[in-house]
């Protein structure tokens, strides 16, 4: 079960990640906890990728491709994994081929959470999360008793700085135009399949096991 999941910002892809690592027993692989990892344990590319992320330069292809292969070479990947973040563009795609073809290994299914920008707007505009616990709650899909105030613990809800319209839109814009091609890439290897994001949060992770039945 070698899953490659994408989702724009919003669509709940790290909360299905979790529920297919625990439905499959595959390590969900996010490109920010191997960056991580790799810096932690002190690796040689780890070491070169924390050189540029410290000068606050973008960490060139060769060196997290070389990330990604170590961490896909590791005993716990032959059964399965979730990879998230990872890749970004068609060269870094080829180059994802490339290194499960020398591990014997090939990508069952490349999954997309899909959900309309105006949906993830409106999740995001109308967030408003708990000062003192953190409770997150909607204006319109999951309001609070009292308008403002916590149901949990009476905390002061607010409003995120980066929760807004304008924000929102912009990251969606450049997220739409990076992942455009590596849905076409996938499309052609015929591994491409959509789910619908809007749906319940149960309902998507069956939709999704249910594609990687088939
Ligand atoms: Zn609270």
């Amino acid at each position: 079960m070698h899953i490659l999941l994408m989702g724009p910002p919003g669509a709940g892809k790290g909360t299905q990640a979790a529920e297919l690592k625990a439905k499959f027993q595959i390590p969900h692989i996010s490109t920010g906890d191997m960056f991580r990892a790799a810096i932690k344990e002190g690796t040689e590319l780890g070491k070169k990728a924390k050189s540029f992320m410290d000068d606050g330069k973008l960490v060139p292809d060769e060196v997290t491709i070389g990330i990604v292969r170590e961490r896909l070479a590791k005993d716990d990947c032959k059964k399965g994994f979730i990879l998230d973040g990872f890749p970004r563009t068609v060269d870094q795609a080829d180059a994802l081929e490339k290194i499960l073809k020398d591990l014997g290994l090939s990508l069952t299914r490349v999954l997309n959470i899909s959900v309309p920008a105006s949906d993830l707007i409106e999740r995001a505009v109308g967030r408003r999360i708990c000062k003192k616990c953190g409770a997150t709650y909607h204006v319109k899909f999951n309001p609070p008793k009292k308008e403002g105030v916590c149901d949990a613990c009476g905390g002061e809800l607010f409003q995120r700085a980066d929760d807004t319209e304008e924000t929102m839109k912009n990251r969606l814009s450049v997220y739409e135009a990076s992942t455009k091609p590596l849905i076409e890439y996938y499309e052609k290897k015929g591994v491409y399949t959509e789910v619908d994001g809007r749906q319940a949060i149960d309902k998507v992770t069956a939709d999704l096991i249910e594609t990687l039945k088939g």
